[in-house]
């Protein structure tokens, strides 16, 4: 039996992942320490909760004493707990330091001082910064744009210090642009497919010319999983899906699935330091058996009818918890 312990496993990663190990992994429990900040939601694993190798723990991973406690209890880590919206950083920053960089110490202290044989930290590709053209590997400098990709380009060096100075056998995931089921609805697929549901406009930053690589939440965390059990301790893998596309034909493509048109298009002032492009050379998770499963079609039909049969999830969301633009 290996006894994981899942950091932020109440938020939309979090959450898939741990279905997918109590699924795929019947030797494997799991404790989920997440504090519920806005985006953590206990009903994304209301299904787990009779299940014996499953265990919610309430509370932050800044809180050393808590995680000391917790990590008593376990044999590997991994770690997606994080403030994760860009919009909010710009809008302030200091949470996103707290947890993205105090919060990382903790776990990473509290997981060298139990002698952790595994830990598993969640990055970003934001951290690379915009690329104009080309594929950042994981030997592309750091250029994070972003008070969020910032602080989590600072969690990323302190696993790079631990790993250094305490041979802390931490690995780093970066990975691209998750979506799927239970991704809180200020993220642009849940906002865009919502709004058109409730019969809203969808909001586009500038001319839509922005472009990411888009993995569907289940392939994301498969490689979380591979890296877990076969990643080399101190190394660090990016997580990519080649599924590039601009976000206007990622607009284009949810109104198709939903049979609506541009008229539904509503262009808003660009996001300021909006980082153009991200893209990644994945070939070293290749060489660990990894290749993405799900097509971005496949995928995005799959979200957009998870959405559609869901609104009990997430209607009250966007009721109580964030103003939609
Ligand atoms: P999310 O916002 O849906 O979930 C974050 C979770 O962390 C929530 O459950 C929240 O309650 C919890 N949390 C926040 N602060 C905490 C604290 N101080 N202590 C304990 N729990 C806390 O985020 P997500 O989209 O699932 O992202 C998970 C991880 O993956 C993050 O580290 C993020 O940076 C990274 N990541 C996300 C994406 C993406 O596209 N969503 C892409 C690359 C990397």
């Amino acid at each position: 039996m290996k006894r994981l312990l899942v950091t932020g496993g109440c938020g939309f990663i979090g959450s898939n992942f741990i279905r997918l190990v109590m699924k795929e992994r019947p030797g494997y429990s799991v404790v989920n320490l997440d504090k519920l900040s806005y985006s953590g939601n206990p009903e994304n694993l209301r299904d787990l909760a009779q299940n014996t190798r499953y265990t919610f723990v309430k509370g932050d991973i800044c809180d050393k004493k808590l995680v000391a406690k917790v990590m008593s209890r376990v044999d590997a880590v991994v770690h997606f707990a994080a403030e994760t919206h860009v919009d909010r950083s710009i809008a302030g920053a200091d949470e996103f330091l707290k947890t993205n960089i105090l919060g990382t110490a903790s776990l990473l202290e509290a997981s060298r001082a139990c002698g952790i044989k595994r830990f598993v930290h969640m990055s970003t590709d934001e951290v690379y910064g915009s690329l104009a053209k080309g594929k950042a590997d994981e030997e592309h400098r750091l250029e994070p744009n972003s008070p969020y990709s910032a602080s989590k380009a600072g969690g990323d060096l302190l696993v790079r210090s631990f790993r250094v100075t305490h041979k802390h056998p931490a690995m780093i995931i970066r990975c691209t642009n998750n979506y799927g089921p239970y991704q809180f609805p200020e993220k642009v697929i849940p906002l865009f497919v919502t709004n058109l549901l409730e019969g809203k406009t969808v909001p586009l930053y500038g001319q839509g010319r922005n472009r990411r690589d888009w993995i569907f939440v289940e392939d994301a965390c498969r490689a979380v999983l591979l890296v877990l059990e076969k990643g080399k301790p101190g190394e660090i893998y990016n997580v990519g899906s080649d599924h590039e596309r601009s976000n206007l034909q990622l607009t284009r493509a949810i109104l198709k699935e939903l049979g609506r048109g541009e008229d539904m298009i509503r262009r808003v002032a660009d996001r300021p330091g909006h980082d153009f492009r991200y893209a990644l050379n994945f070939n070293k998770l290749r060489k660990l058996g990894f290749k993405p499963r799900w097509s971005f079609e496949e995928g995005l039909r799959t979200t957009v009818g998870w959405y559609v049969a869901n609104e009990w999830w997430w209607l009250p969301l966007k009721k109580d918890k964030f103003t939609v633009k």
